[in-house]
């Protein structure tokens, strides 16, 4: 996966990449070329004490010097731009993906391993690519032309070079491999803690109100505790990483200096060639060092590519039919015929044969109890499911065949758990039609009962709102995400128990005014309140999935047991309230 990745982001930047190849391979050169015109600088003029040649070389050193700078400059910005472009199309096209997934794709995966798919392992591509671009040419080059030239400066030392690679190869490799199940391990304790402490976070009032506070605190304690373990151990091994190569190194060049010095003494060889010996060495060691690094590398970065890929390689469970079908007219008539439906794993359906049309100007209510199928249910219409059986239709087409954009653009949710983005009141509201005008929004704050809060504070439409809209009430924000439904001029509203939180009274009022902005439109109400729906025209009672009875709130209270009980329940709370 981590090849195909790679191949397949880097094809836009191929010209881009062939300079990082070319400047690279000029700066090893130089690089390369540096220490054999330094042993000429030394045997040949400051040796003979020809100071023209010494001018001349030095001359010519500082221009390869230069060179090589600049070079070196140009393949690591080139390979740096490269990397990051790579990583920002890889992590554009996750996010993409997961944009188009649906609710039953996002749940498959759990939406904290989409979070870090799309983040930290796109990351650690990402660096491999940078890695590998930086070092990719020049360390085999280093590698190879360093022994080369070393040889060519003196080829009886040439046995140094044979002890001291494969000793620094064996010392660093046995550390990487002693390192890999660590970093392996140290990745999943990362995970463990931010579990532990989005779960706090999120449960802080559960948290302070059963005073788990101690128990919480232990919890995080032990995986604390056990993410520092693993980065003691860590740290434990870099500790001896770099005095190992450090020693390593030193002892090739007291090494180099000890038998060069007696060859030097006895007049086998020059001065210069020893020093450029030394730092061809230097250099080789150095190379094998970095490629080292980046085989450790590698693993890493495969495991996280291959996380990446499982997210790419998924075809959306819902997608956009090939040949969208325009429907004849776009009314708002929806129809369920015969409807079935179970979620991903369950083996009983959680609705079955369920059938209703609701018209245009007409209100659909839909009560019933807890976990009865009524989020369930609208939650079909805009196709966050598919069905397993049967057809939902939207203006007589099946929504299956028709363009998503099509029907997000005729049907409004104002869902169960109301959500605002992190933004300004003005922001969300324009959430589906951005050219809304101010006249517009605050239309639609006022049908929504929410004009009053919002012309309260002097920022008005520019109020500040927090991810998720924590920083209004529960009310607030229901009301918020009705206006946001009503700025879009839906032909069908689906309203998902979304007045739960308002009092009585602002309930009453504001189902007055809804009725006055959407007489043509559909209406889909879930509720828990019989008030709520008394006045709808037509009341689907839903049981364990299926439409127990059906009519209006009179014909409901003469015919339906499971209604009476309902009425009757909440009668009697109202009275004792
Ligand atoms: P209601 O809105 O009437 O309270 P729901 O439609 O939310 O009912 O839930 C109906 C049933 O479907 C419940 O029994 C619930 O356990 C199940 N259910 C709801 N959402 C999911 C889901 N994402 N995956 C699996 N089962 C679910």
């Amino acid at each position: 996966m981590l090849l195909t990745l790679i191949r397949r982001y880097s094809k836009p930047y191929s010209p881009q990449i062939l300079a990082v190849i070319i400047f690279q391979l000029a700066s090893t050169i130089a690089t390369l070329y540096l220490p054999s015109l330094n042993a000429k600088i030394i045997d040949q003029g400051v040796s003979k004490g020809d100071t023209d040649y010494i001018w001349q070389t030095g001359a010519l050193m500082l221009a390869v010097a230069f060179g090589q700078v600049l070079t070196a400059v140009a393949a690591v910005y080139f390979g740096s731009r490269v990397a990051m472009s790579m990583g920002r199309d890889l992590r554009r096209d996750v996010f993409r993906k997961v944009s188009s997934f649906s609710a039953k794709d996002v749940n498959a995966f759990g939406a904290p391993t989409l979070i870090t798919r799309g983040t930290n392992d796109v990351q650690q591509v990402q660096m491999l690519m940078l890695m590998g671009l930086n070092f990719m040419v020049s360390t085999p080059i280093m590698c190879v032309g360093g022994i080369i030239m070393a040889l060519q400066e003196d080829l009886s030392l040439s046995w140094l070079v044979w002890v001291s690679v494969p000793l620094l190869v064996a010392v660093v490799g046995y550390l990487v491999v002693r390192l890999m199940p660590l970093f392996r391990s140290m990745q999943k304790k990362i995970d463990a803690i931010n579990g532990v402490l989005r779960e706090q976070i999120i449960g802080i009032r559960v948290v302070r109100a059963f005073v788990r506070e101690p128990y919480e605190v232990k919890r995080f304690g032990a995986a604390n505790k056990d993410l520092t373990e693993v980065s003691v151990k860590i740290g434990n091994l870099f500790v001896l990483m770099f005095p190992a190569i450090g020693m390593i190194l030193h002892l090739s060049t007291a090494a180099v200096l000890w038998f060069g010095g007696e060859r030097v003494d006895s007049g086998e060889m020059e001065v210069g060639a020893l020093t450029a010996f030394l730092q061809y060495l230097l250099q080789i060691l150095i190379a094998v060092m970095m490629g080292t690094f980046m085989a450790m590398m590698i693993p890493r970065a495969s495991v996280c590519a291959d996380r990446i890929g499982e997210v790419l390689d998924v075809e959306p469970s819902i997608h956009n039919p090939d040949a969208p079908v325009a429907p004849a007219e776009k009314k708002g008539r929806v129809e369920f015929r015969d409807v079935t439906f179970r979620y991903p794993g369950a083996e009983e359906p959680v609705l079955s044969n369920i059938s209703f049309s609701a018209e245009p100007g007409q209100t659909l209510a839909i009560i019933g109890s807890t976990g009865s199928g009524k989020t369930t249910l609208v939650s079909l219409l805009p196709r966050l499911y598919d069905v397993a059986s049967g057809d939902v239709l939207l203006d007589g087409v099946p929504v299956t065949e028709l363009d998503r954009d099509e029907i997000t653009s005729r049907v409004a949710t104002v869902p169960q758990k109301p959500y605002l983005f992190s933004g300004t009141i003005e922001h969300n509201l324009r959430f589906g039609k951005t050219e809304a005008s101010d006249e517009e929004l605050w239309d639609a704050l006022e049908t929504a009962q929410a004009k009053d809060f919002v012309q309260e504070k002097s920022a008005g439409l520019n109020r500040r709102i927090a991810q998720g809209g924590t920083n209004v009430s529960g009310g607030q924000r229901q009301r918020l995400c009705i206006a946001r439904a009503l700025v879009t001029q839906p032909k069908v509203y689906l309203f998902d128990d979304s007045f739960s939180a308002l009092d009585v009274a602002t309930d009453a009022r504001l189902r007055r005014a809804l009725k006055e902005k959407t007489r043509d439109a559909t209406v889909i109400i879930v509720a828990q309140r019989v008030s709520t729906i008394a006045d709808a025209d037509q009341i689907l009672v839903l049981d364990n999935g299926r439409i127990v009875d059906r009519g209006t709130h009179e014909e409901l209270l003469e015919t339906s047991p499971t209604y009476q009980e309902i009425v009757e329940s909440q009668l009697s709370a109202e009275e004792v309230a």
